[in-house]
């Protein structure tokens, strides 16, 4: 298990983290820790923003209705962004925010919506898909907010593709060799992953996803799995074969 306090509540702020400056508390982090939490002045928390590591911060109350956040002490020193791009088709409300918090906490470092021809939904909220990432980057522990890119269309997405990262294309109709041996046969480099739409991918995105000399495509066993099922079970192979799972 992680050697740092993952015990502690922990919230993200987009202020500058320095010891001793203060930062405001947000309305509905206020709320969160001093009602919820029911922590009261003197308590500490743990507060990351992506830039300047965790800090353990103390609360302060400089005013009746006022909550900050007091840094001081630096806990863990910032480490980048993991590398993983995870594109994903789509789904429906409660399914995406689902699938978002999943592959926060399976390590996906940007999050990449690509509307293919069956996808269910033609809108997506960034803020909503943003708000789930940090909500899972809190309980997880990670240090820094995963991108969350506005959606491109499944041409555009090939068109503006950086050749030298690997795309791992979860096709449900690929024969069941094991998604750990298809993983550890791939030279090293720079990954990502696809998992397609509740409706599949089409005829067409698949031959052209396949004939693809960067794309690796991958079997998750001989069953249909819901899209926001196959990307945890997709990231979780990944993770454990060639992924951040492995230690050292
Ligand atoms: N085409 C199926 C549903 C697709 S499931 C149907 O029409 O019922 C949604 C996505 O999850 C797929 O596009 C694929 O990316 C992934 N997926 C589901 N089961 C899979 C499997 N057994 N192997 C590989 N990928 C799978």
């Amino acid at each position: 298990m992680p050697s740092h306090d993952f015990k502690s509540p922990r919230l993200h702020v987009d202020a500058d983290l320095a010891a001793a400056e203060a930062v405001p508390a947000t309305p509905v982090q206020a709320n969160y820790l001093l009602n919820v939490l029911r922590l009261a002045e003197g308590d500490s928390i743990l507060a990351f923003n992506g830039r300047d590591g965790e800090w353990r911060c103390e609360l302060r109350k400089p005013a009746k209705k006022k909550l900050d956040l007091l840094p001081v002490e630096r806990v863990r020193l910032q480490t980048p962004a993991p590398d993983l791009l995870y594109l994903f088709a789509p789904l429906k409300h409660a399914r995406l925010d689902y699938m978002v918090q999943k592959a926060v906490e399976m390590g996906a470092g940007t999050l990449q919506p690509v509307m293919t021809q069956h996808v269910q939904t033609s809108r997506i909220n960034i803020d909503r898909m943003r708000a789930n990432a940090i909500e899972a980057a809190e309980q997880c522990g990670i240090l820094s907010i995963p991108e969350c890119r506005e959606p491109v269309g499944f041409a555009q997405f090939l068109a503006g593709w950086d050749t030298a990262r690997r795309l791992v294309f979860c096709d449900e109709r690929e024969d069941a060799e094991s998604p750990i041996d298809t993983l550890r046969a791939m030279p090293a480099s720079p990954l990502a992953l696809l998992v397609g739409p509740e409706g599949g991918f089409s005829e067409d995105e698949r031959a052209t996803l396949r004939a693809l000399p960067f794309v690796t495509v991958m079997s998750l066993g001989p069953r249909i799995l819901r899209a926001d099922t196959a990307a945890v079970a997709a990231l979780a192979v990944l993770q454990a074969s060639v992924g951040d799972w492995r230690q050292g």
